[in-house]
């Protein structure tokens, strides 16, 4: 009765201890607890295979869960059938009405259920959408974000409490993909409605959403603002899966509460103690390529933090906007570093001995008894 209660108060989409079993035996999500507060933009971020699409399909009610609950607003409707959900699903392929105008398939629900005032409500839409000049054309004349848009004010005209949205922009190029993750989110602040994105593709995750959980193996491994969880990650998986990271393997030789002092071959290093994963002593130290300064050896450099001496530049890449390092470290590993290019920073070629250092409050340590890659 108690649980009960806690459900009726919250007003968002709420997932407890759900799991989902296929027949077969295999069981595509585990345990999944999750809350999404009402009116925010939600990601599920993961692999191939992970889990998030059956996540997704059990809040639409396309399949049942095998044990859990799902709430929202207060209501169960873990068994409810789709139709009777406030819930509205868009896919990757649009499925819009081909003999039909951009007008008429955003009106269809509508029509369909007798509603008054369609007309002005379609107008809305289709300027929501920014679609008002295309509202007497067919889907095959309008590009593929366009009717991307199209797909999006058919599922949001009937008000839904949540927009589920499956790999909405897996079938458009990357520069359109990009225009889209933005247009995409400013039509969510607009009408401030929940939305609950599934993705693969962890730039698209952090660019849209306000909280992103990182699903692996039919799990949440982390969830989190996406400046926490790239800044902050608690595995191994959430640290390569967000960007690159160099770990380095390292013994804790302290622990305070604000600070952990931690052995990397030879070299004592600082990491902040909020940023400590693990209770073992063997872990890995991860910092980011773009955190790691390179320096000359002995260069006084303007972060002062962890220092590593002793390094050789064994690859140079030149991307424009930033020079990408490989440095070989004394005990043998590359580091990855990759350097702002301001027209100020010095190049350095291949061969030329190096010092690395990074500001202490970049760096976490993982559990080494996960993988480094
Ligand atoms: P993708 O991005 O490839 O769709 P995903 O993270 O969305 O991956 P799911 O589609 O949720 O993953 O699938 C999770 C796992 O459950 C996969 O291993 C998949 O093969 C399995 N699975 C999905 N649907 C069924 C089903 N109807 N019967 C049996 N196994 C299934």
């Amino acid at each position: 009765a108690a649980a009960h209660g806690d459900h009726a108060a919250y007003d968002g989409l709420r997932l407890r201890d759900v799991t989902k079993e296929f027949p077969g035996g295999f069981t595509a999500v585990r345990s999944l607890d999750l809350d999404v507060p009402r009116g925010s933009f939600f990601a599920l971020l993961g692999p191939s295979g992970c889990g998030k699409t059956t996540t997704l399909r059990m809040v639409a009610g396309l399949e049942t869960p095998t044990s859990g609950s799902i709430t929202l607003a207060g209501q169960d409707i873990t068994y409810a059938k789709p139709y009777r959900r406030p819930v509205n699903t868009v896919f990757q392929s649009y499925a819009l009405f081909p003999h039909l105008d951009i007008f008429e398939n955003v009106a269809f629900g509508l029509r369909r259920r007798k509603t008054k005032d369609v007309d002005a409500k379609v107008r809305e839409m289709l300027e929501l959408v920014e679609l008002t000049s295309q509202a007497r054309k067919r889907p095959a004349q309008l590009s593929g974000g366009q009717q991307q848009r199209v797909a999006l004010a058919r599922a949001l005209i009937n008000n839904p409490e949540v927009l589920l949205l499956d790999e909405p922009l897996g079938a458009l190029d990357l520069k359109l993909r990009r225009s889209m993750q933005i247009e995409v989110k400013r039509i969510q602040v607009e009408v401030g409605r929940t939305f609950v994105h599934v993705t693969h593709d962890q730039e698209e995750a952090m660019t849209m959403a306000d909280t992103v959980a990182v699903m692996n193996g039919g799990v949440i491994e982390q969830m989190g603002a996406p400046a926490e969880l790239y800044e902050n990650p608690r595995s191994t998986f959430v640290a390569n899966f967000l960007g690159q990271s160099n770990l380095i393997e390292g013994r804790v030789l302290r622990r305070a509460a604000d600070v952990t002092t931690v052995e990397m071959h030879g070299i004592e290093v600082s990491v902040p103690s909020p940023r400590v994963h693990t209770d073992a002593d063997a872990g890995w130290v991860g910092i980011r390529p773009e955190k790691v300064l390179v320096g000359r050896p002995g260069e006084e450099l303007d972060a002062p933090g962890n220092t590593i001496p002793g390094g050789v530049v064994s690859d140079v890449s030149f991307v424009g906007v930033s020079t990408q390092y490989l440095v070989r470290m004394p005990w043998g590993q590359e580091l990855q570093v990759f350097s702002q290019n301001t027209g100020r920073t010095h190049m350095f070629t291949q061969g030329e001995s190096v010092e690395l250092s990074w500001r202490p409050e970049y760096a976490f340590l993982l559990d080494r008894s996960q993988d480094a890659d």
